[in-house]
């Protein structure tokens, strides 16, 4: 059987993060787009964009908050919106597009030498923005000890640029500007490490620009430090993660108007980029998608930070970040311990399925808050495999680039430990070092000598990464939907030729993943649930966006392979019928 589509698909993803940087010689088609036509005009006036189904008010106490006049149903588009700047973070840079974000890259920029289009189209689009980065650029280049291979500034200095580059370009009055003025700031609410950070974001700005006395930066309508300090702190409350229809994170995005809803960790809509679709030149579109019933009155909230974290590592994060303490449902919820959530919990000592608050010094026991089953249990202990899961989550992070194997090594090892301490699936660190693991693994997997075995492995992990979402994530959030396919796909892989129909092998039912026939079953099954989820993630009308396209197509193909395995089969019985005769 041949899945060979299927394979291709999955290795080319699966490349990614093994992609050489092209060459800048010969095949590379080098343009320099000085000539080409201006970029279409700017509108006049400060506006927001917002669809007539919403509303900004202003709400006392709380600030700016977007309310919605009209009832949504999950899967339904409430606002798809362009940001006005988008940045690749710097590993990104050669592999996708600096205007469309696109994945296949043909063209760099002569001038520079640094950033990738996808054609001609893009770059012309671009150079409105690109034109004063260019130079930037270039002097680094001609700056840098190894002008081949020269340092590029993080993408928060490129991003901070942009923006600038951006109030230049329309004007300092004109709409865009103004709207990017609009961004709210918390100058003045800085915690201690914000205003470190901030300040060497400062200065790697102004030494990107070029600005050598405070007035070279007075055409970005920066006139003193306190500006700077402004536009650096309405930057970082601001700034959305840039990421690629699979969720890939690949750089940032700014939209002035998505920064107008406010945080819930239990939000009703997310923000994604769907893809766009074929053959549409544009910056990358995101879409505010609702995943939770929306009544007219109702506040459109978006979660700032990852919902799939335990209650103290959320809210000290949008502390740190945004300056706030968290009152939502589900922060209100733990807060008073009225349920115990599954991110931070133990499975049931008597395993009835039912799950327990984690022990503490008062209550250094697990009791099940379904069959009240209870257990002493060191609280201590259970304290320390917090500790260490937390340090090996920090570690396999910081090493799953430089260091792949290793990083798998620490995972594998520390999954073992929470899991025998009785941690859930969906419980903070165990879930993010399964994710690590399941990251890490993928990745090896076109490397691989055992191929079957890992492959196999894999999928065992991926199973685990999905209870553990499905503890802590709603039905149709974007992080399950695109889990769930990448399951799918896995299970869909070529298996090894033992596996070939005809050729049967010893069937163990308990075996998991199965093989043959039972893991094409399989693989249509997660993909099945896949694209009811990512018709919710990604919208019902962008038909679950890229990944859920995909996922369709995917599907009819492997109902076609189906038949023809079931043909097989048939097939090969006959034959071995005709071989041996009944006696
Ligand atoms: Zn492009
Ligand atoms: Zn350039
Ligand atoms: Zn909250
Ligand atoms: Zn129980």
């Amino acid at each position: 059987m041949s899945f060979r589509g299927l394979r291709a698909f999955r290795e080319k993803k699966q490349a990614k993060s093994l992609v050489v940087v092209p060459a800048s010689s010969g095949s590379v088609n080098d343009d320099t787009p000085s000539d080409l036509p201006p970029p279409p005009p700017e509108k006049p006036g400060f506006r927001y964009d917002l669809p007539a189904s919403m509303e900004l008010k202003v709400v006392p106490g709380k600030g700016r908050a977007i309310f919605s006049t009209v009832s949504s149903k999950p899967g339904s588009a409430l606002f798809f919106h362009r940001p006005r700047v988008v940045i690749l973070s710097t590993p990104n840079i050669p592999r996708y597009c600096s205007y469309c974000c696109a994945e296949l890259v043909t063209k760099r920029c002569s001038a520079c030498r640094t950033v990738w289009y996808c054609d001609l189209a893009c770059q012309k689009w671009d150079w409105a923005l690109h034109q004063s980065e260019c130079e930037c650029l270039k002097r680094v280049r001609t700056l840098s000890s190894d002008q081949e291979n020269p340092s590029i500034p993080p993408d928060a200095v490129r991003c901070l640029a942009r923006i600038s580059f951006a109030k230049v370009k329309y004007g300092l009055n004109s709409g865009t500007a103004k709207e990017l003025d609009s961004l709210h700031s918390l100058k003045g609410a800085l915690s201690q490490s914000a205003q470190t950070s901030h300040a060497q974001l400062a200065h790697a700005l102004v030494q990107y620009l070029g600005a050598e006395a405070p007035t070279d930066l007075k055409k970005y309508g920066i006139c003193s430090a306190g500006d700077l300090v402004d536009l650096i702190s309405k930057f970082s409350t601001n700034t959305h993660t840039l990421t690629t229809p699979n969720l890939t994170q690949i750089g940032l995005a700014v939209s002035p108007a998505l920064s107008l809803f406010n945080h819930s960790c239990e939000p009703n809509a997310v923000l994604v980029f769907p893809g766009s679709p074929r053959g549409d030149k544009s910056s990358p579109s995101m879409q505010l998608v609702c995943i939770r019933d929306i009544n007219p009155g109702d506040e459109i909230v978006i979660s700032y930070v990852d919902t799939t974290l335990p209650y103290d590592r959320r809210r000290a994060q949008l502390k740190d970040a945004y300056g706030f303490d968290c009152v939502c449902p589900l922060c209100q919820r733990s807060e008073n311990q009225l349920h115990v959530d599954p991110r931070a919990a133990t499975y049931c000592p008597a395993r009835c399925g039912g799950i327990a608050f984690l022990p503490t010094p008062d209550k250094p026991y697990v009791e099940c808050t379904t069959c009240k089953k209870r257990a002493p249990t060191e609280a201590e202990a259970i304290g320390d495999a917090l500790r260490i899961g937390q340090e090996a989550l920090d570690k396999v992070t910081a090493l799953q680039d430089s260091d792949p194997a290793y990083a798998a090594k620490i995972a594998a090892n520390i999954i073992s430990l929470l899991t025998s301490a009785g941690m859930t699936n969906g419980s903070h660190p165990l879930l993010g070092l399964l994710r690590s693991h399941h990251y890490l693994l993928t990745t090896s997997l076109p490397l691989s000598e055992d191929h079957q075995k890992l492959l196999d492995d894999t999928i065992r992990t991926a199973v685990r990464v999905l209870q553990g979402l499905l503890e802590v994530l709603p039905f149709g959030h974007p992080i399950r939907a695109v889990h769930f396919s990448e399951l799918g796909m896995l299970c869909a892989t070529d298996e090894t030729a033992s596996n070939i129909p005809g050729r049967s092998q010893p069937t163990n039912e308990k075996v998991f993943p199965p093989t043959g026939a039972a893991r094409l079953q399989l693989a249509i099954n997660y993909l099945i649930e896949a694209r009811k989820e990512l018709l919710i993630a990604f919208g019902i009308k962008m038909e679950g966006g890229d990944v859920g396209k995909k996922v369709r197509e995917t599907l009819i193909q492997l109902e076609a392979e189906m038949g023809i395995w079931k043909e097989g089969v048939k097939t090969a019985w006959k034959e071995q019928v005709a071989d041996h005769p009944k006696r």
